[in-house]
C-alpha cells in the first residue's frame, strides 16, 4: 500500500510537490505513518507567493460584501463538517474527539467574525477640516500576506489568519505545521467551496527552509506567526529585517494563583482540566499553580483530581490523549527528571504509562511536581506536557511578583471570591490574557488574542479587530473640490485656519 501524500495549494490547484524530501505524518497513538508531507521547494514557494500576488490585482477590488458572504457560507461548511474534521484532527494530533471540535469550533468562531467585515474595515470621515476640504482615511489590503501555524491546534490557529486576511481584500500563502497539516487542508479545500476564488488561498509545505523563504521573499508584506518563542523571534527579527510587518505569539508558562477563599471544588477541578487536557499542549495551559497562604492545604485535592484522569487514544474520548511526538514526550520526561533531580517531590509521575492497544503511543499520563522554585529547570522551561508545577506563596503580592518575573506573559488565572484580590491582580499582573476564576481566558473574536513579554513579538493580535489593523494599511485623503470661486493666487505658507 502507498502512503498518501499532503498535497499542496497553489492557484486554485492542489498539486503534487516536485520535492526528493518527504517528513513522515504519523499518528501520536500508534506511531503508524499515515501520509507524508512535502518540503515544499523554492520554485515551489515562488509559484505560490506569484499566483497569489496575481490574485490580488482583482481580490482586492472584488465587493466587501462579495468577500463577507463567502465566509458566510465558509462557516456552515465547517459547521456541516465538523465531526469529519474533528476525526482528521484527533488522528494526526493526538487529542480527544472532544477537544478536536473545540479546536474547530474556535476556528469557526474566527470565521463567523470575517463574516462582518463589512463593519469592521471602516474609515473615518470629516468634513471641512479647512473650508471646503474633506479628509476620510480607507483601510486597504496589504497585498501577499503569510501565516505559519503550530502543530498544537491545527485548526483554530490557520483559521485565527487566513479568514481575516482575505476577508480584508488580502491574498494568503500559508504553511502548516509539517507535524499534522491534514486537517488544515481539508478546511482549505472547504474554504475553495465555499468560494474563495483560485490564487487568493495557497498552501505550502515544510519547515525551516520554508519559512525562511517567507521571511525573506520580497513579495510578501506581512507574516503572522504562531508557535515557540526560539522561532518566532527568528521569524521576527529575519522577517523585519526584509521590510515586512509582523506579528509573533510565542511560548508560555501559565500560572495559577489560588487564594485560600476560592470555591475549592471548581477551582481544583478547572486547575486539573487547564493543566492537563490535551496533554498540556495548549499555550494557555496552566502549567504552574502557586498555592497563596492556607490554600497549601489542597495539594492532596490536587493529586487526586489528577490521578483520576484517563489517557486514552484520543479516539477513545477521554481526558487526554499522547503528545504529539516520540521527541515531544522524551523532552517532557526529560524535564520531569530534571525537576526531581533538582528537588521537586514527583507527587504524581505520568512517565512509563501503558495505554492498552497503543503500546506505541507517545503517552505520558498527568504529573505533578510539588515545591518546584524559580531556579530549577522545570520551571524556567515550557514543558508543553501533561505536568504541573506547584509553588507557594505567602500573600497575593509574592504571587504577583513571581508571575511577573517570569519572562513569559500569556495567560494566567486567578482563583478567588474577593473582588479586591481580582481587581488587584487584573491591574498589577503583566501578561495578556487574565482570567478571574476561568482557567484558560482565551479571547472571543470580538476581542483579539494577545500576551506580553517573550509570549509575543509585534503589537497587534492575529484575530478581532486588531486584524483588521494587522492586515491593513491606512491611507489618508484630503480633498477640496474647487466651485466657481475665482483663485486666491499662489500661497506658499501653512495656512493658519
Ligand atoms: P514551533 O515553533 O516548533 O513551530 C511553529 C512553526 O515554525 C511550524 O510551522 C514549524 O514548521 C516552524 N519551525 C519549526 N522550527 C523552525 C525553525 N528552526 N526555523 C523556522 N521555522 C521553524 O512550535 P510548535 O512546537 O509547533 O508549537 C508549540 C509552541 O507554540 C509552544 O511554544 C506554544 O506555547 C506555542 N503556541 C503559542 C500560541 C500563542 O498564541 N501564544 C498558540 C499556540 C502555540
Amino acid at each position: 500500500m502507498t502512503t498518501q501524500t499532503v498535497k499542496q495549494l497553489i492557484n486554485g490547484e492542489f498539486v503534487e510537490s516536485t520535492t526528493s524530501e518527504w517528513i513522515d505524518l504519523t499518528n501520536p497513538a500508534t506511531q503508524q505513518v499515515i501520509a507524508k508531507v512535502p518540503q515544499t521547494t523554492s520554485d515551489e514557494i515562488n509559484q505560490a507567493v506569484a499566483a497569489a500576488a496575481e490574485a490580488f490585482k482583482t481580490w482586492r477590488k472584488t465587493p466587501i460584501n462579495t468577500r463577507s458572504r463567502i465566509f458566510l457560507k465558509y462557516q456552515q461548511l465547517i459547521r456541516d463538517n465538523m465531526d469529519e474534521l474533528a476525526a482528521m484532527l484527533t488522528e494526526e494530533q493526538g487529542k480527544t474527539l472532544a477537544d478536536a471540535k473545540g479546536d474547530v469550533f474556535r476556528g469557526l468562531e474566527v470565521v463567523e467574525h470575517a463574516s462582518g467585515i463589512g463593519n469592521l474595515q471602516q474609515g473615518a470621515f470629516i468634513e471641512n477640516v479647512a473650508t471646503g476640504v474633506d479628509m476620510y482615511n480607507i483601510q486597504q489590503p496589504l497585498g501577499v500576506c503569510a501565516g505559519i501555524t503550530p502543530f498544537n491546534f491545527p485548526a483554530m490557529i490557520p483559521l485565527w489568519m487566513f479568514p481575516m486576511a482575505i476577508a480584508t481584500g488580502n491574498t494568503f500563502v500559508l504553511k502548516p505545521s509539517e507535524q499534522n497539516p491534514m486537517v488544515t487542508m481539508r478546511l482549505v479545500e472547504l474554504a475553495l467551496e465555499a468560494g474563495i476564488p483560485k490564487g487568493v488561498l495557497n498552501v505550502v509545505h515544510g519547515g525551516k527552509d520554508t519559512v525562511d523563504a517567507i521571511c525573506d521573499h520580497p513579495d510578501i508584506k506581512a507574516i503572522s506567526f504562531v508557535g515557540s518563542t526560539a522561532v518566532g523571534t527568528h521569524v521576527y527579527n529575519r522577517a523585519s529585517q526584509a521590510g515586512k510587518r509582523v506579528q509573533c505569539m510565542m511560548g508560555a508558562k501559565n500560572h495559577a494563583v489560588i487564594l485560600p477563599d476560592a470555591n475549592k471544588e471548581q477551582c481544583l477541578n478547572q486547575l486539573a482540566g487547564a493543566a492537563f487536557g490535551a496533554a498540556g499542549q495548549r499555550c494557555m495551559a496552566l502549567s504552574v499553580v502557586i498555592l497563596v497562604g492556607e490554600a497549601k492545604n489542597w495539594v492532596g485535592d490536587i493529586v487526586e483530581r489528577a490521578k483520576k484522569l484517563v489517557v486514552a487514544a484520543g479516539k477513545d474520548d477521554k481526558d487526554l490523549g499522547p503528545v504529539i511526538s516520540k521527541a515531544a514526550k522524551a523532552r517532557v520526561e526529560r524535564l520531569i527528571q530534571a525537576g526531581a533531580d533538582e528537588g521537586a517531590q514527583v507527587l504524581l509521575d505520568g512517565r512509563g504509562i501503558k495505554v492498552e492497544g497503543f503500546e506505541n503511543g507517545n503517552f505520558v499520563g498527568p504529573t505533578i511536581l510539588d515545591n518546584v522554585t524559580t531556579d530549577m529547570t522545570c520551571y524556567k522551561e515550557e514543558i508543553f506536557g501533561p505536568v504541573l508545577d506547584i509553588m507557594y506563596a505567602d500573600s497575593l503580592d509574592e504571587a504577583i511578583a513571581i508571575i511577573n518575573a517570569n519572562p513569559n506573559g500569556n495567560g494566567t488565572a486567578i482563583f478567588t471570591q474577593s473582588g479586591a484580590a481580582a481587581h488587584k491582580f487584573q491591574q498589577d499582573i503583566d501578561v495578556g490574557q487574565v482570567g478571574i476564576n476561568l482557567p484558560i481566558p482565551v479571547p472571543l473574536p470580538m476581542f483579539s488574542f494577545t500576551g506580553s513579554r517573550a509570549s509575543k513579538l509585534g503589537d497587534l493580535g492575529p484575530y478581532g479587530k486588531q486584524a483588521v489593523q494587522f492586515y491593513t494599511q491606512t491611507k489618508t485623503v484630503t480633498a477640496r473640490w474647487f466651485d466657481d470661486e475665482a483663485s486666491k493666487g499662489v500661497n506658499t505658507t501653512i495656512s493658519l485656519k
